[in-house]
């Protein structure tokens, strides 16, 4: 049992007062404790009176290999399409060392800006990396991160009419054949769960309209969710209509993924009716802003999109569109973005509530996302003694505003994976070094 004592500032909802901490016990919240307040029984402290205190970060989308390909100069400077399509035949290259490699470190790099979960998105099934998720699942496991393994897939080649080259794509046997075993092997739906699968066909240009109806299949079968890109670029809405003779969401609706346990990355260029219809359906979005930045993509309607009842999460997307992997700046830009589209009524307060309890209802979680009795005790802690924070009034807003960058602290399940900023048991320098020999082979 340990109290996280006093803290200095603390993310929780509305008007509950826990300005005297957080009791941990057995990996989840036990108490929160009001100001001046003292736990229900005895238990060990830490003292966290320097910490700002939010729930873990949860990232909703990404492609871990693309760490391998960060700021690449084929690709650099393109929209999505073109930058596709320099970038398929690099990662046709990738293989169990580098995918292994590049996993560990955007898991790590996830987690030292605060993220405690996160899902992936692995799509590139070159020969020889059949095992792809397993590494995944063997790499969160050794650090203790939650993550949630997309079984990613793509069928639909150049030769057909689809984006990527053929080598980089599988057939829908070997998909569907694949999903079922990581769904058997890896997917846990109880409470508390540190490893799950979804099944998350790429996007309408890189997979046919019969692997999007059966992966949807497969998905109700198994009870797990549904994850693609979606309404991310107008190429993608001329591709939709010249190919299946509908815009993205139709495509949606009659492939049956319109239902509350399909989440979407991007979610960009959805018009009023369509908004509608998702928020219905109880659809998640991912809101990726620093990669739609990159990209040129455009900027979510978050306003409109959460009005509708769409659940909103936030996403870093993958590292050759962000190029980094960092949560907190993710929630900076979340912010930046939306005042940018809409108005200061948007606060540092709705950035990380899309970062945290948002995204925890994109993934279909009710036991993450938010500090509360009963919730897994999965925190970030950050520290206000850097330049960028000197002379801060609001911590909370100062996180947003100055831009934090590197939790403290993080604690996952109730376990210290973060301590005084570095990844415990983690050799950073060592993985940087080994991380960066592989990514040569990638240029
Ligand atoms: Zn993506």
């Amino acid at each position: 049992m340990l109290w996280l004592r006093n803290p200095l500032a603390i993310f929780v909802d509305g008007d509950v007062d826990a300005g005297g901490g957080i009791v941990v016990c057995d990996g989840k919240i036990r108490q929160l404790v009001p100001c001046g307040g003292q736990p229900e029984t005895a238990c060990a402290v830490f003292d966290a009176s320097e910490h700002v205190v939010l729930p873990g970060l949860i990232n909703t989308h990404h492609h871990f290999y693309q760490t391998l390909t960060r700021a690449h100069p084929d690709a650099i400077n393109r929209e999505l399409f073109d930058w596709l399509t320099a970038l398929y035949p690099i990662w046709a290259r990738l293989g169990p060392d580098g995918l292994r490699l590049a996993t560990r470190l955007a898991l790590t790099e996830l987690m030292m800006s605060g993220v405690t979960c996160s899902s992936d998105h692995h799509y590139v099934f070159p020969g020889g990396l059949e095992d792809a998720l397993d590494i995944q699942a063997e790499e969160a496991q050794a650090l203790g991160m939650r993550m949630v393994l997309n079984r990613g897939s793509m069928d639909l080649p150049q030769k057909d009419g689809g984006l990527p080259p053929d080598s980089v794509v599988q057939d829908r046997d070997t998909i569907l054949a694949d999903s079922e075993r990581v769904i058997a092997r890896y997917h846990d739906a109880c409470e508390g769960a540190m490893l799950q699968v979804a099944l998350a066909p790429c996007s309408p240009f890189s997979v046919t309209r019969g692997l999007m109806r059966d992966t949807a299949e497969l998905a109700r079968r198994c009870g797990c969710a549904l994850h693609t890109h979606l309404g991310e670029t107008h190429d993608e809405d001329a591709f939709c209509v010249e190919r299946f003779g509908c815009r993205p969401v139709d495509y949606l609706e009659d492939s049956g993924w319109l239902g509350d346990r399909t989440w979407l990355a991007h979610g960009i260029h959805f018009d009023d009716d369509e908004v509608a219809r998702l928020g219905k359906a109880g659809v998640g979005v991912c809101h990726c802003p620093t990669s739609n930045a990159v990209l040129a993509s455009g900027t979510c309607r978050t306003r409109e999109l959460e009005a509708a009842g769409v659940k909103l999460g936030l996403g870093v997307d993958g590292s050759a569109s962000n190029d980094s992997s960092n949560m907190m700046e993710g929630v900076r830009h979340a912010l930046m973005a939306a005042r940018l589209r809409y108005d200061a009524t948007v606060t540092h307060r709705d950035a990380l509530r899309w970062a945290t309890a948002g995204s925890a209802a994109c993934l279909g979680r009710s036991d993450i996302g938010a500090i509360a009795p009963g919730m897994q005790a999965d925190l970030a802690l950050f520290k206000l003694d850097e330049l960028r924070f000197s002379g801060a009034h609001d911590p909370l807003a100062a996180l947003v505003l100055c831009g934090a960058h590197r939790a403290d602290r993080v604690m996952i399940k109730g376990r210290w994976t973060v301590e005084d900023g570095m990844p415990v048991g983690v050799d950073v320098e060592r993985l940087r070094h080994e991380h960066g020999g592989i990514a040569k082979l990638f240029g």
